[in-house]
């Protein structure tokens, strides 16, 4: 029973060190038993698993070595995957189906646009580095809709599949009940509603749709920037859905705490579940959406010319995609086969503005130089003023002049957290408004390095 005063001496260790929030969703439901001589660690999940392994276990293992002598071995499972789905998908339950009781008229007035496109599916969603998390966080959510994550918040730059994922979470829900009211909505289409709501004035009918949804799926909730009404009957709808466990699933085009003109309150419950990142795709994993996209064509694309237009198109994967099919178009017109020399024709275009690209490099050494520092020094902690206000404005510059996201900024520039990043964006957007010798040199540098 020595496991048992170990493991509590770990849990209160993590309660005085995480958020609440933390701890629930990652120490509290962990188990630990102890076979034949090893401690054997128990997650809920392969996602709650993969966080304790990265995150939580170099400290349950600092504190083995404390509690344990000699220290023990540990071993990592996985609760049965069955097990969990038995609750919540009950299988007698299936053959069942029935229309959702909502009123007809209902139906009419705020269904239908809800749709969702079946060919946006988990199958067909290529996993890497930049959207493992996201993936893993989706597949659970749409295992256990409701009591997982709520809300799931996925942000990103555009085209880095946030649509593609959220809909997969809702077509899934769907496969696995097919009795559950999912909608799915591009913000702009929720804040059309509202606006039709309010001139029918048919506000009771709009709660009572929205409030009656199992899975409310919204897109680019940026869009409800300013537009106050909306934010506040979503707040309603919000409030209602995550209090009787149905799921929320938010896209944004940035971190909910970067959402400018979003009310507070709206903003800080996007934090109540989990909030995860898409970053661009790296090399690899944009070879290997060529190759899935080519395979889902119905074709074997070659991966030496994979391999060429991942190289050459790097910022997101819609203008992969876009890449691809023009390389198909211009084949498929001059009657070739795809090979690497009618890629590089094909993309003649990409590849001349590409090669004007600007680097972070080089947003680096010209502001360094325009600053008459050194680049060492700007990506140093060093933090006296000669230096703090380069690098933020080397970071605002960068943020604006490439795709890259916040953490990869804050690695490049002397490996600091994105919420650094933000920070320096900010700064640099008041300095410029109130000092117009800042705004002076940022426009002077902006054209040095666009010109
Ligand atoms: P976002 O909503 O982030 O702007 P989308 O979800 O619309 O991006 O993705 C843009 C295009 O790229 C879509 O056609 C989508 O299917 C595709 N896509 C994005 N990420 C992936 C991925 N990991 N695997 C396969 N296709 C992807
Ligand atoms: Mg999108």
């Amino acid at each position: 029973m020595q496991e048992n005063t170990f493991w509590d001496t770990c849990l209160n260790s993590f309660e005085l060190s995480l958020p609440p929030q933390q701890f629930n969703s990652w120490i509290k439901p962990l188990k630990l038993t102890s076979e034949n001589g090893r401690l054997v660690l128990i997650a809920p999940n392969t996602f709650t698993l993969k966080i304790l392994q990265d995150r939580f276990f170099p400290e349950i293992s600092k504190l083995a070595k404390l509690f344990y002598n000699p220290e023990p071995q540990f071993e990592f499972r996985v609760l049965d995957a069955v097990l969990q789905k038995i609750p919540s998908a009950p299988v007698a339950e299936k053959p069942k189906v029935h229309i959702p009781e909502s009123k007809p008229k209902i139906e009419t007035s705020f269904r239908g646009y809800g749709k969702l496109n079946q060919n946006l599916t988990f199958d067909n969603f290529v996993i890497g580095k930049a959207n493992q998390l996201a993936f893993a966080a989706a597949t659970q959510v749409a295992e256990l809709p409701g009591d997982s994550y709520n809300p799931l918040f996925i942000y990103g730059g555009v085209g880095l599949g946030k649509t593609h994922l959220t809909q997969a979470i809702g077509n899934q829900i769907i496969i696995n009940r097919p009795q559950a009211k999912v909608c799915y909505m591009h913000a702009e289409r929720y804040v059309a509603d509202v606006v039709r709501a309010y001139q029918t004035n048919k506000f009771e009918e709009f709660k009572q749709y929205y409030h009656s949804l199992d899975v409310l799926l919204i897109d680019d909730i940026q869009f409800f920037s300013g537009k106050a009404k909306t934010q506040e009957e979503f707040f309603y709808a919000f409030n209602t859905l995550v209090d009787s466990h149905k799921q929320v699933i938010l896209t944004s085009d940035t971190f909910p705490k970067e959402l400018t003109g979003l009310e507070s309150r709206l903003v800080s419950r996007f934090g109540w579940g989990l909030t995860l990142c898409i970053e661009p795709p790296e090399l690899e994993m944009r070879v290997a959406i060529l190759l899935k996209k080519a395979s889902i064509s119905g074709y074997t694309l070659d991966d030496a010319v994979a391999f060429f237009i991942a190289k050459h198109v790097n910022s997101n994967v819609r203008e992969l995609e876009g890449a691809l099919k023009r390389v198909e178009a211009f084949t498929k017109f001059h009657k070739r086969i795809i090979s690497v020399e009618a890629a590089k024709e094909a993309l003649k275009d990409i590849l001349i503005a590409q090669s004007r690209q600007i680097s972070i490099e080089n947003i680096q050494k010209t502001v360094a130089d325009y600053f008459r520092i050194k680049i060492i020094d700007m990506l140093s902690k060093k933090r006296t003023r000669n230096l703090t206000r380069p690098r933020q404005i080397a970071m605002s510059l960068t943020r604006e002049l490439t795709t890259m996201s916040l953490p990869e900024i804050g690695h490049a520039f002397g490996g600091r957290d994105h919420s650094t990043v933000i920070h320096a964006c900010q700064t640099v957007v008041t300095l410029r408004a109130n000092d117009t010798s800042i705004n002076g040199d940022y426009n002077i540098l902006l054209q040095t390095l666009t010109g």
